[in-house]
């Protein structure tokens, strides 16, 4: 049990204890009705035994304060918790008395302060009674009544055995029941408490979800306008028209564009991860030709290309419109594109096409490069991941473009795979659904 879980037991076992001492049992008022009831009931049955009026009356009486002192419980709880069964002992004798002593069949009614006991009371409590009760049946036999023959010691006996057992066992069934009462209270509060715990970390992400929201709204606007203005005033600085540039000074500016570039990119990339985070991606859905998507893909990977003396070659079949975010589209295949260029060494081949398979289009890239080590394969679309083939060659880039490309193609329906053999090449396919 936890330290807490222990609290909240005592706590519970406290405030039902000073329950039990301020009020009633349950059902105490209905218990001492039904039996007094029965009990007179059962008296005037026409047993053929004459009855003594005498001590049926002083039982009535009795009966009477029984029932007002269950009725004004609360008023002196702890007078009540031990008069009440001691005066159902008396009542019990006195109508044994009435009925005719050991002959009447009344030993029974001792059965009903013990149970009383047994399921208001402690053991201490519980053998009290049972004393009382041996002696209640004791006395008038030791005195020897003319109603009580001596073999009225084996009834009492068997009697007080009887209640002895069930007493024992009622107050263990109704301990345990106690205790499985506790535990479930137990259980209730933990689980208040763990849900009301919940809510508050919900809310406390859900602010954290607004300030992140608002600080890419910030940053989206706060690194992007330098930028912009930078890459402007360099377009225009490199512009011949304003004027010639030393060679020394136009390759600094060229230097400084690139970078600019790589920045922007980067910022933007950055902003697009972190809205994905907290936003579904939205898409503007539109039939798409894929085989225009690769040919643009082809044309803006081209220069980078000849750069490496790689060709770039489109195949496939022709394929029916894809529903698809068509800038969303063409940013993974460019992303594709632009990664086999950047991992294929000089002169080799990149692949790219287009095919159906049941249900989906197929986009394939595949290149004659470097080839991804298998068991870095599996960490390739984590964020921010680079391979060991562009560290140790030096080969630029931020390690966010297949994060970007996975959460593009899973807002589509789709996925990207990859088969890859170090020092052979790499193919990395897009699956996406045709409907
Ligand atoms: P970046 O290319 O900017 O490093 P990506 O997320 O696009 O980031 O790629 C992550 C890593 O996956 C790369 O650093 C590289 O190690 C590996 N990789 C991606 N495409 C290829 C490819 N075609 N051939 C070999 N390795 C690749």
């Amino acid at each position: 049990m936890t330290a807490s879980t222990a609290e909240l037991a005592a706590g519970f076992s406290r405030t039902r204890s000073a329950a039990r001492a301020k009020r009633a049992p349950e059902h105490a008022v209905k218990f001492t009705l039904i039996a007094v009831v029965t009990a007179y009931g059962l008296l005037f049955l026409p047993t053929g035994i004459r009855l003594e009026y005498g001590d049926v009356w002083v039982a009535a009486l009795l009966s009477a304060a029984l029932l007002g002192l269950t009725l004004f419980w609360s008023t002196f709880p702890r007078l009540a918790t031990l008069a009440i069964p001691v005066g159902y002992i008396v009542l019990a004798a006195f109508l044994r008395e009435a009925a005719g002593g050991a002959a009447s069949g009344f030993g029974g009614l001792f059965l009903l302060p013990v149970l009383w006991l047994a399921v208001t009371a402690g053991r201490r409590e519980l053998a009290a009674i049972l004393v009382a009760m041996v002696a209640a049946q004791a006395i008038p036999l030791a005195l020897g009544g003319p109603h009580y023959p001596a073999s009225g010691w084996r009834g009492a006996l068997v009697l007080t055995t009887v209640a002895a057992v069930t007493g024992l066992m009622v107050q263990r069934l109704s301990a345990d029941a106690r205790r499985r009462t506790t535990l479930l209270q137990e259980q209730t509060d933990w689980l208040t408490r763990a849900s009301a715990q919940l809510a508050a970390q919900n809310e406390r992400l859900l602010e954290l979800d607004r300030l992140k929201d608002e600080f890419v709204a910030t940053a989206s606007h706060e690194l992007r306008t330098p930028l912009t203005s930078l890459s402007g005033y360099l377009e225009m600085s490199l512009d011949p028209a304003e004027g010639p540039l030393s060679p020394t000074r136009e390759s600094h500016l060229r230097i400084v564009q690139r970078n600019a570039n790589r920045l922007t990119a980067l910022v933007d990339q950055l902003l697009f991860l972190a809205r994905a985070d907290s936003h579904p991606l939205e898409l503007d859905r539109h039939p798409v030709d894929l085989e225009e998507i690769l040919n643009e893909a082809v044309e803006t990977a081209q220069p980078a290309a000849t750069a490496k003396n790689i060709s770039l070659v489109v195949t496939g079949d022709p394929l029916p419109d894809v529903p698809a975010d068509r800038p969303q589209l063409l940013r993974v295949v460019d992303n594709l594109v632009a990664n086999a260029v950047k991992f294929t060494p000089d002169g080799g081949t990149v692949r790219l096409a287009a095919r159906h398979a049941g249900d989906s289009a197929v986009l394939e890239v595949t290149d004659t490069g470097l080839g991804i080590p298998h068991a870095e394969q599996s960490d390739l679309f984590n964020r921010f991941f680079r391979g060991t083939n562009a560290i140790e060659k030096a080969i630029p880039g931020s390690g966010l473009g297949l994060a970007i490309s996975r959460v593009i193609a899973e807002a589509h329906g789709g996925t990207i795979q990859l088969d890859s053999t170090p020092g052979v090449g790499s193919t990395f396919r897009l699956v996406l659904p045709l409907a």
